[in-house]
């Protein structure tokens, strides 16, 4: 074991402070990674406030974070994919059972056995897993990702979550030049959404709560915004979506977006709201249109999104901060006033 520096919440209602924890030391099969960056996921507040209590209680002290870039500096002996000095991403996944049915199609984030990045038991070391806000980590090989040189690494952070959770929809509903994207939410995840489905060659259309980022959200690619909290630019698209992705972090209407999906049509919550979303039968049946979820991505699509990143030059918009900014951060978050992604300088933290 070794210590690591760190930022962790103590309880629901605290401010992230400083602190130190312990890291493993590294197994044959294990990469050790110096953090440079972690990018804030809405996911980190939810955990961090034991937001989702009901399904994932938070166990603390709690160490979030799971969208790091780093340099490698150690490997076990027997690491074939990485070696010291490396760059080298962590997302939301650090280990799975690697035998079920889910693992053998690549499709780890739903096998039964899998470890969460943080606040997921942890076989090593006992406790729970910790998370990116931190200067160094200890990841198996087959669960840490290669970055393509030509990234910014402060904006590749953010592929490891938001990168990889809007992907993996897209991809998997067949998106593709032709089709009639809505994206709900321009944050983290939304703006990545965007940047994705236009990339894909889909006419992309964001619905955004916040006025203040049309020109942005034309920036990243939409061909057009709509306000959703107004009715009548709303019902000019109604029946007209093949597919909308919602990544709204807190309860909203999602029977005003079903209405807008054509027959057939499909929105996948990426969102996570603590509270259950009421859907209207109705909205449903009379166009068979469809409701879905979608959790991350295996870590096979996500070293595909990583590399068509790096081939089309696609990173998240950033504002990098220092760690010590992370509860202002928060509060930031929690008024959609981000843009479009926080990701943390580790460097920072060296000076804790
Ligand atoms: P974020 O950066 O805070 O963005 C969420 C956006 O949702 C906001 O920018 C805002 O966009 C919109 N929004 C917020 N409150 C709203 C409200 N009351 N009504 C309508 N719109 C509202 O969060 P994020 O990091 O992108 O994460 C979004 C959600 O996805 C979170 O719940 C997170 O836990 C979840 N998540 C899920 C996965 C997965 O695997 N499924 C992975 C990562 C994150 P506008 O200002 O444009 O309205
Ligand atoms: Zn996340």
């Amino acid at each position: 074991m070794y210590t690591s520096r760190a930022y962790s919440a103590a309880s629901a209602t605290a401010p992230l402070a400083g602190t130190t924890i312990k890291r493993r030391e590294p197994t044959p099969q294990d990469v050790q990674i110096e953090i440079l960056y972690c990018g804030i996921c809405h996911s980190d507040l939810h955990t961090v406030r034991d937001e989702w209590n009901a399904i994932m209680p938070t166990v603390y002290p709690c160490v979030p974070g799971h969208e790091i870039v780093g340099r490698v500096t150690r490997v076990g002996s027997a690491v074939t994919k990485f070696k010291p000095g490396d760059l080298a991403g962590v997302g939301c996944l650090v280990d799975s059972d690697r035998t079920c049915p889910n693992c053998k199609e690549g499709l780890e984030q739903f096998c039964p056995g899998m470890v969460l990045t943080y606040n997921f038991p942890d076989s090593h070391l006992g406790g729970v897993t910790y998370g990116g806000y931190s200067d160094s980590i200890v990841v198996d090989e087959n669960f840490v990702l290669r970055i393509p040189a030509n990234l910014d690494l402060a904006g590749a952070a953010p592929l490891l979550c938001a990168g990889i959770t809007t992907y993996s929809p897209l991809r998997h509903w067949g998106i593709s030049s032709g089709k009639k994207v809505g994206v709900v939410g321009l944050g983290g995840l939304g703006h990545m959404g965007v940047k994705f489905a236009h990339a894909l060659g889909a006419r992309v259309v964001v619905f955004t709560t916040s006025l203040s980022k049309k020109d942005d959200a034309l920036r990243l690619g939409a061909d057009e915004v709509v306000l959703s909290r107004d009715a009548a630019e709303m019902q000019a698209h109604a029946g007209s979506f093949d597919f909308i992705l919602d990544t709204v972090s807190a309860n909203h209407d999602i029977n005003a977006y079903i209405q807008l999906l054509r027959r057939d049509g499909n929105i996948t919550l990426v969102g996570a709201p603590d509270q259950p979303l009421p859907v209207s039968a109705f909205g449903l049946l009379f166009a068979r249109r469809s409701v879905s979820g979608s959790l991350i991505g295996g870590i096979a699509e996500t070293q595909e999104m990583l590399d068509f990143c790096g081939r089309h030059n696609i990173t998240a918009d950033v504002e990098v901060i220092p760690i010590q900014k992370i509860n202002e951060a928060y509060e930031r978050m929690l008024k959609s006033d981000v843009k479009y992604r926080f990701s943390i300088d580790m460097a920072s933290l060296k000076a804790e």
